[in-house]
């Protein structure tokens, strides 16, 4: 009999930061039959959806539930609330910071971005700073990422609204959390955003097709004045047919009920739990990679990503070639590289199903990959993550007697 090779065992290491690997109990309750969207069943689910994704938010607004990935949902949040010609104020965090700023621009908007050198977040300063200048108030948004996939920065929300307050500043806040909302802290309510920008397929564990955007009262008050074509992302048709539990146009009835089962994991697992294991599993994957001595993107701490840890190849090492080999030999995806580092670095995601057995294997993969491809580093990366993960789970028995 021929020899059959294109069958690989066991299961496949989804390293990405999003789309996550999908839990069995999500793919159980996204296999149901399809029901009328216009029944009182579905009304049932719908209220199950919109409410439970409220207490993800951290809101008591209205949340927007979208046929569509993250790029629909930032479309949404500028078309429902600003008017052609506006300025918005962008932080180059990274590659996603730049595609939003591009879309902007499409939309017929005026973005203006704070530079950076994509290895740090938002700085707070340099916001209140500009906003400031900004004497006229020509400014309608502050736009920023809290989790910036591409470079694993993250930036202090809290932090920029007391700075947008600091500023005495009317504009809109708008804060795409679609990399760290569910996996990391975040409240859209008590931090004071507008518009926040979520993603079904990282922390909430969903396959992708599924966006959000959560709402203030200051956003619903701007989208009746914004100017802006929208149709199907037009907020005001759907606040109106979600209030009786349905959605203008056919949603996506199986997501729902997938939705719904995601928010119960997390809930069961209980949030504050779900943001430590992300912590711990992080601060794993640095002391690993700090100790192979290869450098992190994110050069400085307080920025530091619980959801994706991108690291820097040494010179003459090509991260798309390392991804490659890794993913050939050992049956890993890493995150790829963009931007200003196109081949430069490769991505650890560390987000949503995932726990310390999964992340110990992924590093030890790396590590095997790194001595395969000839890439110098000490040995032990894997081993200084487990010291600390056996600590950050309290002393082992044994080592507390003696
Ligand atoms: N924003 C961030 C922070 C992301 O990580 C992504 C995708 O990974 C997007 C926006 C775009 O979302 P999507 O690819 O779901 O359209």
């Amino acid at each position: 009999m021929a020899q059959n090779s294109s069958r690989v065992a066991g299961r496949h290491f989804l390293q990405i930061p999003g789309p996550t690997p999908v839990p069995d109990r999500i793919l159980r309750a996204l296999d149901t039959p399809v029901i009328d969207h216009r029944g009182p069943e579905f009304a049932k689910l719908a209220k199950r959806a919109l409410e439970g994704i409220k207490t993800i938010f951290k809101t008591t607004n209205p949340v927007i539930i979208f046929t569509a990935t993250g790029t629909g949902a930032w479309e949404a949040a500028l078309t429902n609330t600003l008017s052609a010609g506006d300025k918005v104020l962008m932080v180059e965090t990274g590659q996603f910071a730049t595609l939003w700023k591009k879309m902007a621009e499409r939309l017929g908007l005026k973005p203006e971005f704070i530079e950076t050198d994509w290895r740090i977040g938002a700085d707070p300063a340099l916001i209140e700073a500009r906003l400031r200048e900004d004497k006229n108030k020509e400014i309608k948004a502050v736009c920023v990422l809290h989790n910036e996939t591409s470079t694993g920065c993250a930036s202090p929300i809290a932090a920029i609204r007391k700075a947008i307050d600091a500023a005495g500043h009317p504009a809109l806040f708008l804060v795409d959390t679609i990399s760290s909302l569910a996996s990391t802290d975040y409240r859209h309510d008590e931090w004071g955003v507008d518009v926040s920008v979520g993603g079904a397929q990282k922390g909430l564990m969903l396959p992708p097709g599924m966006s959000f955007n959560a709402l203030s009262d200051k956003a619903i008050a701007a989208s009746k004045a914004s100017n802006l074509p929208k149709s199907f992302f037009a907020w005001d048709d759907m606040l109106a047919m979600n209030k009786v539990g349905f959605f203008p146009y056919t949603p996506a009835t199986l997501m729902l009920g997938g939705l719904v089962e995601g928010i119960d994991m997390l809930h069961e697992e209980g949030l504050d739990n779900v943001f430590a294991r992300h912590d711990r599993l992080a601060e794993a994957v640095r002391r690993a990679v700090k100790h192979w001595g290869l450098e992190i993107i994110c050069k400085d701490p307080k920025y530091y990503s619980s959801t994706i840890t991108a690291i820097l190849m040494p010179e003459g090492h090509d991260g798309d070639a390392f991804r490659a080999q890794a993913l050939e030999n050992f049956n890993i995806s890493y995150g790829a590289s963009f931007g200003r580092f196109a081949g430069k670095m490769f991505r650890i995601g560390h987000l949503g199903d995932t726990n310390d057995g999964t992340i110990v294997g992924a590093l030890a993969i790396t590590e095997m990959t790194l001595a395969l491809a000839g890439v110098p580093h000490k040995k032990g990366g894997v081993q200084a993550a487990m010291d600390y993960l056996i600590t950050a789970h309290g002393k082992p028995a044994r080592v507390a007697a003696e």
